[in-house]
Formats: structure tokens, sequence, C-alpha cells
């Protein structure tokens, strides 16, 4: 389980958001891989005939969005979305050569090659329909009693649910952070936050309407009778209903002490007794335990109170919808469409199905991640390009200790502890040191869902058995071809995948412009994260403990609600305005971010003198790369769900949001005054 607090950076790419691309022949077998070169700073992406003054993302990004509509299969379409597709088109190719059974296969390939395989086993997948759940479902059917809930439902998380009416797992004691202790958070939901189903407006209500009668047609898909389905279903949503409003919303979970309710074992029993916790634990495999967090108590409350209140019927109901909804990527087509009919289709506007080949990449990668990350770094990530990034890295670190004295706002008492939590940052670059072990796991070319059951207990089981060890602090939360990056407070470093290190986003081709304003931002807004709304409560050993002075802290609180005050105007799609206050930390890091970035190419290319390419001069240069980063084209449907769900601001306000805040952007495209990319001097936001 990813801890709540990593700051997962850019976009929420990979198997349930958007991921992979453009149409390719299904059935086709790969060549010998090669990734396509396209250069992180593309003229032909621009529209000059915009005014960079006017609209600086449209003068970035025009182009792009021009020629490079959204594919029928995805939900949006981004520079990162297409590199990401780029990857899987890659590793379909090592994927393809992996599962080629022959005899002397090294142990990682075999395990690679036959997952996929059996994803790709198409016959045999529709053959075994809802057959690979029948145990999991007859479970569910002889339950007799709610106390005989707790050991089952241990059982199903197991497997195909992690959060199966609640998510249970192991955290990082946020008091300690060398330790690790058990978690329970809340969960349980089948639409993607709590607020579909509180929210009264005519599209939540519409939406409400289109689940309920997938879930009819998931019971349908189990055999029931259109009427029986229609009843089961109203059951599941009066349930989650119950279990929705009792739930946390992501703004209040941005609030890391909101979230921490540390307890004993006995006091656990007291907040839920109806829930028997004993045999869920030893079910389960916890470890002994002193000490667990309960992050949202008043969930469990409502928990245990249905636990009684509900007949058990309507538990068996709710389960056997959960356990066949989470499950039917992996069965039979009928499961498979109604999946992608709901999910993707309905909620979040593709027009087709992804390729199998593209959902089985995305399979692997989610299920075996460091085993395919092996192959995948072996072929695109060279000790010179991490040398590199590396460097550009450490430069960016100098520049945010050079600018942390500087503030003007800051007390020598706040600054040093900045300083100290700064250099306390551990740098994470391509792939982690030792590689994950599936060695233990039984994969074979003929059962795909079993073969995803198996993997997902092997995760379950390594997090579990994780409690009451130290840290281990040379883990990845990402797999290496993940484009993408993060933060992570507890464990104060930052993760760069080698999938993010590749162009169109770093480019070893290009002058130090442009990849500084890309990928050095980035490099400064995961710095940033660690000093954002939400990542400045934890101190330099990524523990919750507070570090600034009381005045410090207020003034560093008034310079944030500047930028949540700016991003509240940006509207996101229809009447939705950006909840600013879910994407203040991601906003927090872009500025901060790119203002490192800047000062940090300066410093890289002092004495220099670098010269005008393409009729843009270096600085031009430096703002046009890294608005390139964002180009992307989006779905109404998904902007909805992104307004709900995603931290981060839509793509043209996280680089307008951030020029408007930097005096270097109108001096590099000589802006006047009163243009809508500038801000007079006094209503500049500046935090980091
Ligand atoms: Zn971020």
């Amino acid at each position: 389980m990813k801890t709540k607090w990593m700051c997962v950076c850019l976009l929420a790419l990979g198997f349930a958001g958007s991921a992979a691309g453009q149409g390719s022949a299904g059935g086709q077998t790969a060549q010998e891989p090669v990734l396509p070169y396209i250069p992180s700073l593309d003229v032909t992406s621009m529209d000059r005939l915009a005014d960079p003054c006017v609209n600086f993302y449209q003068y970035s990004c025009g182009g792009w969005k021009k020629n490079n509509p959204i594919p029928a299969d995805q939900t949006s379409w981004s520079v990162y979305g297409k590199l990401y597709q780029d990857n899987l088109k890659f590793l379909r190719g090592i994927l393809e050569q992996a599962s080629a059974d022959s005899g002397q296969r090294k142990e990682v390939t075999r395990e690679i090659g036959d997952f996929y395989a059996a994803c790709m086993d198409e016959p045999t997948v529709e053959k075994q329909g809802l057959a690979p759940l029948k145990g999991y479902l007859d479970a569910v059917a002889e339950l007799k009693s709610a106390k005989e809930l707790a050991p089952l439902i241990a059982r199903l998380q197991m497997v195909y649910g992690r959060s199966l009416l609640f998510a249970g797992g192991s955290t990082q004691d946020p008091d300690d952070s060398d330790k690790v202790i058990a978690e329970l958070d809340q969960g349980g939901l089948g639409l993607p936050d709590r607020d579909y189903y509180t929210k009264e407006d005519a599209k939540s209500k519409e939406t409400r309407e289109r689940y309920l009668q997938h879930a009819q047609k998931i019971f349908e898909l189990m055999g029931e009778t259109g009427e029986t389905a229609k009843k089961d279903a109203d059951t599941v949503m009066r349930m989650e209903t119950g279990l929705a409003k009792a739930s946390l919303t992501r703004v209040d979970r941005r609030d890391p002490y909101k979230l921490k309710h540390k307890m004993k074992p006995t006091d656990l029993d007291a907040l839920a007794p109806n829930f028997d916790w004993k045999s869920y634990f030893a079910v389960g495999e916890y470890p002994t335990f002193e000490i667990l967090n309960v992050a949202t108590p008043d969930f469990f409350k409502e928990v245990n109170g249905r636990l009684t209140g509900e007949p058990l019927d309507n538990w068996k109901t709710y389960l056997r919808f959960h356990v066949v909804d989470s499950a039917s990527p992996f069965l039979s087509s009928p499961f498979v469409d109604e999946n992608f009919e709901f999910y993707r289709k309905y909620l979040r506007g593709a027009k087709e199905q992804q390729a199998r080949w593209k959902r089985c990449v995305q399979y692997t990668d989610r299920q075996l991640g460091e085993a395919l990350g092996q192959a995948f770094v072996e072929k695109v990530f060279s000790p010179e390009l991490k040398q590199s990034t590396l460097d550009m890295v450490r430069r960016i670190e100098d520049s945010m200790a050079v600018r942390i004295q500087q503030l003007d706002w800051m007390g020598p008492e706040t600054k040093a502890q900045a300083l100290k939590k700064l250099h306390g940052i551990r740098n994470k670059i391509g792939y982690p040191d030792t590689w994950r072990d599936y060695s233990g796991i039984q994969i074979t070319r003929n059962d795909f869902a079993g073969n995803v059951a198996r993997t997902s207990s092997f995760e379950r089981r390594r997090q579990i058995k994780k409690i009451g060890k130290p840290v281990d602090r040379g883990e990845w939360g990402m797999s290496p071809p993940t484009v993408n990056a993060y933060y992570n407070p507890q464990m104060n470093d930052i993760n760069f995948p080698a999938g993010v290190l590749q162009p169109p986003l770093y480019d070893a081709k290009l002058d130090a412009a442009p990849n500084y304003g890309n990928t050095g931002g980035t490099i400064g807004h995961e710095l940033t994260h660690g000093f954002d709304d939400e990542g400045s409560q934890f101190d330099a050993d990524g523990n919750l403990k507070n570090w600034w002075t009381k005045e410090d802290r207020g003034k560093f609180d008034a310079r944030t609600k500047c930028v949540e005050d700016q991003y509240a105007g940006y509207v996101v799609v229809d009447e939705i305005h950006i909840n600013s206050k879910l994407t203040l930390g991601e906003d927090v890091a872009d500025l901060g971010g790119e203002i490192l970035a800047y000062m940090a190419w300066q410093d890289a290319t002092k004495g220099q003198n670098p010269t005008a390419r393409d009729g843009l001069t270096p600085e031009q240069r430096f703002f046009v790369g890294f608005a390139q980063w964002a180009c992307e084209n989006d779905r109404p449907e998904d902007l909805r769900v992104r307004a709900a769900t995603d931290p981060h601001s839509p793509g043209e306000y996280r680089i307008n949001g951030v020029v408007v805040n930097m005096p270097e952007f109108a001096a590099a495209f000589a802006c006047k005054a009163g243009q809508p990319m500038t801000k007079p001097a006094e209503k500049v936001c500046k935090v980091w």
C-alpha cells in the first residue's frame, strides 16, 4: 500500500487512469523494442500566432493540442500519456520476447513472460468465465453470522479487494518514521470518491443512477434475474452511501493530524466491538502488534453499527458485488466489457476499449513492476544518464538552500530547520538498488486471474510482514517504467523512475534551457513538496512534528493562501472550479519548482552565454520547455472525475498559474503590465 501522504506528482497515469495509447494492430508481434525520439522542446508543438503574454499555454502547446487528438481508447491525452504509450509498446516488445517459451529463460524473464502469456491467452480466459472467483463467492454464500465476516473479509482483501469494506495494511509510524505499524483506513466504495454519494446536483444524481445500473448488470452477469439484481444494486448503493457519509473528504485527508489516531488493539475492540478483529488479523497474517493507527475512527464506528444493523443477506450482497466488480478486468469479456462501459466510458469518456496487449502490459507492470523494470532499465537507462540527472538534482537542491537563506519572511530558527530537512532528503534516481524478489509466486501460463490473485496476495503479505520491522528506506513506490515522480514526506525522499527521465521530458540531446525548464522544474516540484501545506508538517526524519516558529508558520500559511485564492478562480469544466484546497500542495510545488529550476539553470550556465535558437532566446526556451511537459487534451467526463479526485490542476493552469507569478517570465517575453500573463507586483504569490 502506498503511503497516504505520498505526493504522486504529475498526472495520475497508470492502469486505471489514462495510460497506453493510439490504435495499433492487436495481434501483431513487436520487433526488437526501440523508443522513438521526440525532442523536449518541439517548435512544431507551439502556436506562434498566439501571444505568449495573453495565454502562454496556448503559445507553447497550441500546435501539440491540434496535432494530438485524444485516441479513442484514451480518457485524456498528454505528453506524459503519450510517452507512457511509447513505453508500453517498448515493454510489449520485451514481454513478447520473454513469453516465447524457450527452455532457458532467466527466472525474472520467466515470471513476466508467463504472466503476460496467460493474460494474452484470451480463449482460456473466456472459457473460465466467472470460475476463478468460485471459491470466494462460495465462501460469501456460506457465511453464517455477522461474526464470520471478519475472517472472510481478511481472506478476500488478500486477493481482489485490498480496500474491500475498508483498507487494512501497514504504515510508517507518524511519530517514529523508522518503525512500521499496522493501519486501518476508510474504503469500501465503488465510485471514485465519497462526494459522489452525497452531492445533490443533477450530474451527481445521474452518476448514481448509472452506478446502480452498473451494479445491476454485474448481478445479472452472476446469474440473477433483473428484478433481484435491481434490488441487490439498491442494497449496495444504500450501504455504500452510509460508508461514504462516514468517510473523510479528500481535503480533510490533506491534514495529517486528522488521520492520526494511534491506539492499542483493545482500544480498537472498544471502538468497533461488533467486528472480530482478532480473527481478522489472524487470517490476514498480521504479526502480533501493540499499536496500530486507525486513520478514520468515525468510519469504523459506522461499519460497527452496520454489522448488527444490516441483515446478513445484505452483507452477502455487498461482498458478492465487490468481489466480482474488482476482479472484472481479469475475467471473461462480459465482465471486462461492463467494467469498461461504466468506469472508463461513462465516468471518463473513453470511446473504445484498449487493445488487449496494452492492458496486459499494464497488468504486468502493476503486478510484477520490479521484474519488468529490470528489463526496461537494462535497455534505456545508462549510468551516464543517471549521473547527469543526479547532477541536476544536486544543483536544484543547492538553489533551494540559497533560496531558503534568502527568504525575507522566515526567521533564522525556522531556516535552520528547513535547511536540515533539505539536507536530509534522499535522492532516488532511475530504479531501486535491490530488486524485489518474486520467485516464490506461482505464475502459470494458463491461469490469468489466478496469477493476478497470487501476485496481489504476495504484495499484501509483503506489506503486512513489515509491521514491527524497521523501515526499508531503499524501497520504491513506483515501478521503473512509470512516467511520473513522487515525494514521500515520511521517507523524506524524492523518487524519479527511469520512465520519466527520457525525451521528450529529459533530453540528453538538447541544451540546458529546456531541460532545466522541464525536468529541472519537476525535480524542484518534488523538492518543494517537502515544504508544501502538507509536507511542511513533517520534519527531516519524516516524523509528524512541528519545526516552525509560530510566527513563521503564520506567514507561510498566508503565502500559500495567495496560491489557493488564485487557483480557486480557474474553471476546470462547465461550472466546476478548481478545488484549490485539494490542489494546494501541487500548485505550491509547481511554483516553487519552477523558481528553483530557473535559479539552478542560471547557475549551471553562468559564463556560457547560450544563444538564441529557433527564434527563441535561452530564457524563452527555458519557459517553453517548461510549458511543453504539460501539453494535453482532455475529455469533459475525465475532467469531472479529476476535479473531484485529482490533487493536480489541469495542465493549462499548471503553466499559466506559475508564469504569472514569475517576473522572469514577463521579462523573457517583454510582457506589459496589465496583460493576462502578468500580475501587479503586490499580487504576486511567492512561497519558496
Ligand atoms: Zn506533486
